[in-house]
């Protein structure tokens, strides 16, 4: 009699219609050790529970780094890695931040194509998987010290097409993300801990997400969410100049990029809070956005600032990010030429 070759895998149990984001993850991940000032081999093993000591300095001190990118399924079934080498460069720059110690090329280039090749049938299902490379500190001390061991995971999870609701969003004037000299340029866990308390209160108000200034002042726009922010006025894209203050995002560079071979006027510089607000009262804002790895670019329909709300035009009249969505969407899928070698190949059998 044929034996019946039991499945382990959970992707039958999962609606590919309906992805909510980072709640379903593939059959597998990465795993690494960094011990005696060294890495070890990355190694793949099932999805699952880590033993950890509750003495390791990542849950005391917050020694913990990561970084979130995106593989697509291209037309002839292979995986097109969107800008590893950014992800990479800016994965080291947050880990130096937090006296991290810095993660081989290879291993991380290794790790995330092991994974893709691996979990690859959850890519062809679902079109698009999300990569959640992390490290965090695992040496067990209480001591405010840089920890001598760390563990690099990498996480899988299939994201479909990213439709949004464009958002409500409001101008944050008291609490602040990040401050100069600070952590704020860094993918680091703790500034996400500390974005919680501010953003749950805007939502209990009835807004979506927040848009953060300079913690000096708060007279200066610098992000939103967990996004960069855009606004087009005048035919102009304009958006903060990067900071220690700014996370400095692939999607925000990647724009910037595709707008100037566009012939759209750039201008990263600082946007005070005044001149948006100005440009809002009179109906001069033609757009406004968020830019991340996750959706792209997410419209901004409404700003509230100081009580006062001002709405903008819809998202369909929107022509410069309508155009920009569209041309890095069909970059990321190969289906528009990868001038800048943006896109890594990965084949899948
Ligand atoms: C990740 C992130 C962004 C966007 O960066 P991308 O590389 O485009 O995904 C912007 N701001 C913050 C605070 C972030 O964490």
């Amino acid at each position: 009699m044929k034996k019946i070759k039991k499945s382990l895998s959970h992707i039958d149990s999962v609606d590919f219609s309906n992805l909510p984001f980072g709640k379903i993850f593939t059959d597998h991940m990465v795993i690494a050790h960094y011990s005696k000032k060294a890495w070890g081999d990355s190694k793949i093993v099932p999805y699952g529970p880590i033993p950890l000591l509750p003495s390791i300095s990542a849950l005391h001190y917050g020694q913990e780094v990561f970084e979130g990118m995106k593989a697509f399924l291209n037309r002839s079934g292979d995986a097109l890695l969107f800008r590893p080498d950014a992800h990479y460069a800016r994965f080291n720059r947050s880990l130096e931040r937090l006296d991290m110690p810095n993660i081989p090329q290879k291993l991380f280039n290794e790790a995330i194509e092991k994974l893709i090749k691996k979990d690859s049938k959850w890519l062809k299902r679902a079109s698009q998987l999300y990569l959640r490379p992390f490290i965090f500190a695992t040496t067990p001390y209480l001591g405010v010290a840089p920890s001598e061991d760390y563990i690099l995971v990498v996480l899988a999870c299939p994201t479909g097409p990213y439709y949004t609701k464009p958002l409500h969003v409001k101008i944050e004037t008291e609490y602040s993300r990040s401050a100069p000299g600070g952590v704020g340029f860094a993918k680091v866990a703790g500034n996400y801990a500390a974005s919680l308390l501010p953003t749950r209160r805007a939502k209990e108000k009835g807004f979506d997400q927040l848009i953060w200034t300079d913690a000096a002042t708060h007279t200066k726009i610098e992000e939103s969410g967990t996004m960069n922010i855009m606004c087009v006025i005048g035919g102009r894209l304009i958006t903060p100049k990067l900071s220690n203050t700014i996370l400095a995002g692939i999607t925000r560079d990647s724009i910037l990029t595709l707008a100037q071979e566009n012939n759209i006027v750039v201008e990263e510089r600082d946007l005070l809070v005044k001149e948006l607000v100005e440009a809002l009262g009179k109906n001069d804002v033609d757009e406004l956005f968020g830019a991340g790895t996750a959706a792209t670019i997410i419209s901004m329909e409404s700003v509230e600032y100081n009580g006062k709300k001002y709405t903008l035009p819809k998202p369909s009249e929107r022509s410069v990010s309508t155009l920009l969505y569209k041309q890095i969407e069909a970059i990321k899928r190969g289906e528009q030429k990868d001038t800048h070698d943006w896109v890594r190949k990965i084949k899948l059998s």
